[in-house]
């Protein structure tokens, strides 16, 4: 059976057409299911019930249901959703004064490898379909009543790993029939794949696009990310200075500061010379301490010096704020904490 999330308007268009429907049915279910976030076919009253009947047959409607959800103190929710074949995946709600930002998954685990991240723990399972990260953010929608403002893909998985389906979803949640996401409001998080960076400024999109930088250097970024041994940081940033030439999108650069690893003064001043000359944001963030992981945060005067030293040279740098620390909100951990009760319950 055909995902009918996952079909583009034009394609559902087709496919009714094929099966023998006026084309305006097209523009009436695409609405219900990606501005009405309806939950089913039966939910379609304005479609006669035998072509609700002949859909039942031909599609399958992707919904996600919440299996926990987790509240902090910041206001910060992080939701647990099983998919239709029992996988659990993450979001997470933000609250932010200029609106509600939702950071999706892209993937059901990871491969990277990146030696900080709890997503990679257990490898990758499966890329998730474009239904499936709609879902997350319709279903966060419908779940707290407010309007989605921002969505950063920033979640587990790695998108460049999952490409088709990431554009496909990109074009859907950017759709004028749909939630009419613009691109300057979405943001895609990727570690670094190069031929994908340039694909992705090839494609004509204006989404905003962060690195996962976390080192100065190859030869620690190497130690922290399996990924950087296939691509060397010149490649990578030249790929990013493209996409910042086709777009005009300022650069986003995150860097997970990690206690004695790559937080010293020396190494912000080497990556100060690394990506000076740029548009661009470096987006410090404290690293998640994970359970697995020997990784510690960074003191906070090592932080606020790291900061210092990239003003010093005119580089636009963010704290991110903390949020959702009380509940296990980095990558990956709730998600990793839900799979191992259910191991040890068997
Ligand atoms: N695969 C993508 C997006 C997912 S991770 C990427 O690599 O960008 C989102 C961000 O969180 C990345 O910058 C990632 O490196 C970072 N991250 C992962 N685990 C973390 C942790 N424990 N503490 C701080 N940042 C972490």
């Amino acid at each position: 059976m055909t995902d009918i999330k996952s079909m583009n308007f034009e394609e559902l268009k087709e496919k009714l057409v094929a099966m023998g429907e006026k084309e305006f049915r097209a523009a009436q279910i695409y609405e219900w299911m990606h501005r009405k976030l309806c939950g089913g076919f039966d939910e379609m009253t304005n479609i006669s019930i035998p072509l609700r009947e002949k859909c039942k047959e031909s599609f399958s409607f992707c919904t996600l249901r919440a299996v926990d959800r987790r509240e902090s103190v910041d206001g910060t929710c992080k939701f647990l959703f099983e998919l239709p074949d029992k996988n659990v995946i993450e979001s997470v709600l933000m609250k932010y004064h200029h609106g509600n930002s939702v950071c999706i998954s892209s993937q059901v685990g990871c491969r990277m490898g990146c030696a900080f991240c709890a997503s990679t723990i257990g490898g990758l399972t499966r890329n998730l379909l474009p239904s499936e990260m709609l879902e997350q953010i319709y279903e966060i929608t419908k779940i707290s009543g407010e309007r989605v403002s921002n969505i950063v893909v920033m979640g587990t998985g790695e998108p460049f790993d999952n490409y088709d389906n990431l554009i496909r979803f990109l074009e859907m949640i950017s759709d004028v029939r749909g939630l009419n996401i613009s691109g300057r409001n979405l943001t895609i998080s990727t570690c670094g794949i190069v031929p994908r960076i340039k694909e992705f400024a090839d494609g004509g999109f204006t989404a905003n696009l962060a690195l996962s930088l976390h080192a100065p250097n190859d030869a620690l970024r190497q130690k922290l990310m399996p990924v950087a041994r296939a691509y060397p940081l010149t490649e990578i940033l030249s790929a990013m200075d493209e996409y910042y030439q086709k777009t005009g999108r300022r650069l986003t650069f995150e860097y997970s500061l990690i206690s004695g690893v790559n937080d010293s003064a020396a190494q912000a001043r080497e990556l100060s010379s690394l990506i000076k000359g740029r548009n661009c944001l470096v987006n410090l963030i404290p690293v998640n301490e994970v359970k697995e992981r020997e990784f510690k945060r960074s003191h906070a005067k090592n932080i606020e010096n790291f900061k210092n030293i990239l003003e010093k040279n005119r580089i636009n740098v963010t704290i991110r704020r903390e949020m959702g620390s009380d509940i296990d909100a980095a990558c990956g951990q709730l998600r990793k904490s839900y799979m191992d009760k259910g191991v040890n319950r068997e």
